[in-house]
């Protein structure tokens, strides 16, 4: 159980203790858009009774910042609490999210001691079924709502929702509060710090940013992790132009992030930089 807390008008942000994913509701008349759907239908199902306390209206669609299944295995959920409401994503998002969801739920069927293993096991990921390439305007009759695609990132499907009437921006996992940034296996490290030129192209210095997991942020915080992605995309550049091999690079480079979460940002930062900006190690 959590509560939506209203972070501006009619914009409201429940943070949930597993993953300390956050769910968002955006008031409209014509219902509520819910963005992000927790991690699995047991969980959505408390998402949805939280809903009910609020008791802003009904759930009318639904958007997935990404496929991830912290993000979209609440979907089914939805979609059995209210109808055949639309679920909208980037169409890479919607393209990945049952092949993603499956291999999550791989790792949990090999962890028997996980609490929530049952229900992610339980759950069927059920894809996005409106989706858009670059931007999409949502009319929701009082208030309309964008669903950009800033280029690359945490994954090759990320949407940022910008709520314009209140200078809201929701950032899906692109902006992280409560760690570090996550660079997965289907992760674009190179490309991720230009991806959050576009995303700050949309904030204005009052902005309300909300990141996929953690506390509401503003720009300036946005600002900082972009400098820290990037930072991150040039230690990469560095060492693979320097001829540092793969398996030494983690303990040779200096990152702006903790290391034992950088496996991946090395693993996929090598193997997307172009042929000639690696080299041979220096004998
Ligand atoms: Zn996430």
């Amino acid at each position: 159980m959590s509560d939506f807390i209203e972070v501006a008008q009619r914009v409201w942000v429940a943070r949930y203790e597993w993953l300390d994913v956050n769910v968002t509701a955006i008031g409209s008349d014509r219902g509520l858009v819910v963005v992000d759907t927790h991690s699995s239908g047991l969980a959505a199902s408390g998402v949805i009774d939280d809903l009910r306390r609020l008791g802003a209206g009904q759930v009318a669609a639904v958007v997935n910042t990404h496929s991830h299944f912290d993000h979209t295995f609440g979907n089914g959920a939805f979609r059995a609490a209210y109808g055949d409401i639309a679920i909208h994503a980037h169409e890479n998002a919607a393209a990945a999210t049952v092949a993603s969801g499956e291999r999550v739920q791989g790792y949990y069927r090999d962890d028997l001691d996980d609490p929530h293993r049952e229900e992610v096991l339980a759950t069927q990921p059920v894809p996005a079924d409106r989706t858009f390439s670059s931007a999409v305007s949502l009319d929701l009759g009082d208030r309309a709502v964008e669903l950009v695609h800033p280029g690359r990132g945490h994954t090759d499907g990320d949407l940022v929702v910008r709520v314009p009437d209140v200078d809201v921006v929701l950032a899906g996992d692109l902006v992280e509060e409560s760690a570090a940034p996550v660079y997965g296996t289907d992760c674009f490290p190179l490309d991720w710090p230009h991806s959050m030129d576009v995303v700050l192209g949309l904030t204005t210095a009052g902005s309300t940013v909300v990141p996929g997991h953690g506390a509401p942020v503003d720009r300036e915080f946005v600002e900082v992790q972009r400098n820290d992605l990037g930072l991150m995309a040039d230690a990469i550049r560095h060492l693979a132009g320097s001829g540092v091999p793969l398996e030494e690079a983690l303990t040779v480079g200096e990152f702006p992030f903790p290391a034992d979460g950088l496996a991946e940002a090395l693993r996929r930062g090598y193997e997307q930089l172009p042929r000639g900006r690696r080299q041979l190690p220096l004998v």
